[in-house]
């Protein structure tokens, strides 16, 4: 079965060519059928109250952790749910001071500010390509020295994935500790966090079938990092003069976490981890392929990338007048520098425009693409 079926948003919007998956992907019938039942029937708040239903809550709410967690080969201990990658990272830059961080250009905005602002020093490094070497990444640790390393998974502007597992283990053979943004290989890309050595990952739920509002943070010792933020159910007991925490993932989760989220968010990297194989074979295979030729083919555009699941291209046209004119044709894509200013500035000042693809992608949607841009492009010369 076509994937595509499961996820409703197609059949309401049938004359939309959703292209714009990186951004947000659609949410698959699984996931919103799992929010659904728990919201009907087995609502409450967690690690509160005594209730039996509290209790049925708590469970649903530990069992979605237990499955994040194993979703990236990690215990439950190892993760705690935020509001998405962009909060996990933060998380890791305030939970201490780094003395010294390095982050590369082809880092999204939310991999390159928390940084800025909590660390001590930052140092940027700029790949030759568009992709991290191990040996480049060695040079720059040994040139520069710092505590931690952050780097993409896959960014979010080429689709190009890095090879995380060599770059951890450069990184941890030069004492520094890693962090992964994750944000866009979780829903293309497997990993076993016991054979990527790095200290922490982040990821986010909407960008892979799943809602908005929830992510994960895995940290490879996260009972030794300080709480971020305080308040109700981190704290184990308080007087005026003393305070003990919860044990991790508890102390990292202060206020009511986002629970029904929760719930929707391991039914998609249920979801995901089902379709693993479609989604290499077809997302990152076939369409992903048909998307270069598509580009390719029509005069007047420059890829960014080739082969990718991210078609980001340039054309001599400012990249929103191009979005704009594909929209008239019902074609969702995106334009500008994608959040990640760095790396837009080198590839081109006015960005590029984006089509990204996700699993309920069909060779027709790359086809209509294919003729939309001829049209605007006409129209623009
Ligand atoms: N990192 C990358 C590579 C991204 O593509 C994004 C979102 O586009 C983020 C981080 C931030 O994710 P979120 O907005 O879900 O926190």
């Amino acid at each position: 079965m076509n994937p595509r079926q499961d996820f409703p948003f197609f059949s309401k919007r049938p004359e939309l060519v959703f292209l714009d998956s990186a951004a947000s992907t659609q949410r698959a019938k699984p996931v919103l059928d799992a929010m659904q039942d728990f919201e009907e029937s087995h609502y409450s708040n967690v690690h509160r109250g005594s209730s039996t239903l509290s209790e049925e809550a708590t469970e649903s709410y530990e069992q979605s952790r237990e499955i994040v967690a194993t979703f990236i080969g990690a215990q439950p201990e190892q993760l705690v749910f935020t509001r998405g990658t962009t909060e996990g990272l933060n998380f890791v830059a305030q939970a201490r001071t780094y003395a010294s961080v390095l982050y590369t250009e082809l880092e999204h905005n939310s991999n390159v500010l928390p940084w800025k602002m909590r660390a001590r020093q930052t140092f940027l490094m700029k790949p030759t390509d568009l992709t991290i070497t191990p040996d480049e990444l060695n040079e720059a640790l040994q040139e520069h020295k710092p505590k931690l390393v952050t780097f993409t998974h896959t960014s979010n502007v080429t689709g190009i994935t890095n090879d995380v597992k060599e770059l951890c283990k450069v990184a941890s053979d030069n004492n520094v500790q890693s962090v992964i943004d994750f944000a866009q290989g979780a829903a293309s890309s497997p990993i076993d966090i016991k054979k990527v050595p790095c200290t922490f990952l982040a990821f986010s739920s909407h960008k892979m079938y799943g809602p908005t509002g929830i992510g994960a943070l895995y940290g490879a010792d996260l009972e030794a990092e300080k709480p971020f933020q305080f308040g109700g159910g981190m704290v184990d007991a308080i007087s005026e003069n003393n305070i003990t925490f919860s044990p991790s993932p508890q102390k990292h989760e202060a206020g009511t976490p986002p629970i029904v989220q929760a719930v929707g968010f391991a039914a998609a990297t249920t979801y995901v981890k089902e379709h693993q194989r479609y989604i290499k074979d077809n997302v990152k295979g076939k369409l992903a392929k048909a998307l270069t030729e598509a580009l390719h083919s029509v005069p007047g555009v420059s890829l960014v990338a080739e082969n990718t699941f991210i078609g980001s291209f340039t054309t001599s046209h400012h990249s929103h007048d191009v979005a704009y004119l594909l929209g008239a044709h019902n074609i969702v894509a995106r334009s500008g520098h994608h959040c990640a200013q760095l790396l837009a500035k080198r590839i081109n000042p006015t960005g590029t425009v984006r089509a990204s693809l996700g699993i309920y992608n069909t060779q027709e949607d790359i086809q209509q693409l294919k003729e939309a841009l001829e049209q605007t492009m006409k129209k623009l010369a």
